[in-house]
């Protein structure tokens, strides 16, 4: 299990298919393909599938605001203006930087501990 976990997350930073780690999950910037052209797995299960995304790339960016501002704060002593010209563009920018890697690790995330919906994939085309 561990080992697969890890092998996952490596798929899933590298922006490739959670099951065969060879396909690529995205066409473009915005295009995510609808399934792998490698192994078939169908990356979007269901209409809605990635609204889990959203909480990764939320708490990602909560993980790096708030203890981000409390060091500062601690360390710095800056104004809380100067923290605020930091951290709002930081919570507005990091969340677009950080939506493909959201998106690839929810699906990480749901294929390790949900596999067996795997069935759902279509053949690769030849
Ligand atoms: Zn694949």
């Amino acid at each position: 299990m561990a080992n697969r976990a890890l092998s996952m997350f490596g798929n899933a930073v590298r922006l490739k298919c959670p099951r065969c780690g060879v396909g690529r999950l995205y066409a473009g910037p915005f295009r995510m393909y609808p399934n792998c052209a490698h192994c078939g797995l169908t990356y979007e299960r269901e209409q809605g599938y990635f609204v889990g995304a959203i909480y990764i790339n939320y708490a990602a960016t909560v993980l790096i605001a708030v203890p981000g501002f409390f060091l500062l704060d601690v360390f710095t002593g800056i104004t809380i203006e100067q923290q605020l010209m930091i951290w709002v563009p930081f919570a507005i920018i990091f969340p677009l930087l950080f939506f493909h890697h959201s998106r690839s690790l929810w699906l990480a995330l749901d294929h390790l501990f949900n596999p067996t919906k795997s069935v759902y994939t279509v053949p690769p085309k030849k």
